[in-house]
């Protein structure tokens, strides 16, 4: 058995999978806020031991441990990771969940590794070339070509940072006009700020507080637009809008026979967002008789996990389509 550990900003899933990558075991730890790396690496290794235990296995049994991460990753470490504590600097992060667990580690980029997963086992297990969209704080994505995720040099993928209006929003890297700008959750928030502090009227914050969340997350913008929120309306509007323009230029450029839309509000407005996402787009494809199939991420909130596992070292590689 293998484990597979998805690291994200607001929470630490954890998978134990079999050889038939079925999950025997899990479990999910909130990510610490403070602290800096030492404190994740002990969230992780508590993590993998409790999925370890769910799955009737001490941790030092797994076969390998793989990891998905945000930021950059290079050879077993992990720089920029912007949405976790005081993490900037390269830090080993391979090593010391090694060293923690008892278990060998491999760490990949997390959308990467939900988009292999989804490549592999899920949505994409019929297309040779799909696009994956990971649409949540920030918006990341990956292209699968030839059966194979294209890595460029090695960050290939990033949607988010596409420009879609010149001159326009500023992005959380610093440019403007940025894909990201108009979609990502956190802009998204922000935006939701500016308005509320303006004084227009929504429920956003209040839905935030009554929930007792510190962020908006892709629950409450659901919450909101079932409620019939306007400034929620708008915003989402807004950000479905731009992915569209996104998406089709990709597909304009590159013409994969999928796309798929993972991520926390990707998951979260399933069918329907993703429906929504492809009128969108369809306003801007060059070939419009012949649109991409559009799908949500098959394998749901567990894909970056079991995504994850698929990196574990020691597992024998799977040939895709
Ligand atoms: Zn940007």
């Amino acid at each position: 058995m293998r484990a597979g550990v998805d690291l994200g900003g607001t929470k630490i899933e954890v998978v134990v999978v079999g050889e038939d990558n079925q999950v025997a075991g899990q479990s999910r730890q909130a990510t610490p806020t403070e602290g800096g790396p030492p404190a994740v690496v002990a969230a992780m290794a508590q993590g993998v031991k409790e999925a370890a235990a769910a799955a009737g296995i001490e941790p030092s049994e797994l076969s390998g441990i793989g990891v998905g991460s945000p930021g950059e990753v290079s050879d077993g470490k992990v720089s920029h990771a912007r949405n976790l504590p005081d993490w900037d600097d390269a830090f080993p992060l391979a090593m010391e969940v090694g060293e923690a667990v008892g278990a060998p580690v491999a760490v990949g980029n997390d959308v990467g590794v939900a988009v292999d997963a989804e490549a592999i086992l899920g949505a994409g297990r019929d297309h040779h070339s799909f696009l994956g969209v990971w649409w949540g704080t920030g918006v990341g994505g990956a292209v699968v070509i030839e059966g194979k995720r294209w890595l460029g040099r090695g960050a290939a993928g990033e949607i988010g940072h596409t420009v879609i209006k010149l001159g326009g929003r500023r992005c959380e890297c610093g440019r403007r006009g940025c894909l990201e700008a108009y979609a990502g959750r956190g802009s998204m928030e922000r935006r939701a700020r500016k308005k509320a502090d303006k004084g227009d009227k929504t429920i956003l914050f209040d839905l935030m507080k009554k929930h007792h969340h510190t962020r908006l997350t892709s629950g409450i913008w659901e919450r909101a637009l079932h409620k019939g929120d306007k400034v929620a309306e708008k915003i989402v509007d807004e950000a479905i809008e731009a992915l569209g323009a996104g998406i089709a230029s990709v597909v304009n450029l590159l013409d994969v026979e999928a796309v798929v839309i993972g991520g926390g509000l990707g998951t979260r407005f399933g069918q329907k967002g993703a429906e929504r996402i492809e009128g969108e787009m369809g306003k801007h494809l060059f070939v419009p008789e012949r649109p991409p199939v559009v799908r949500t991420a098959a394998l749901g909130d567990l894909g970056g996990a079991i995504g994850a596992s698929l990196l574990a070292p020691g597992r024998e590689p799977v040939a895709t389509p």
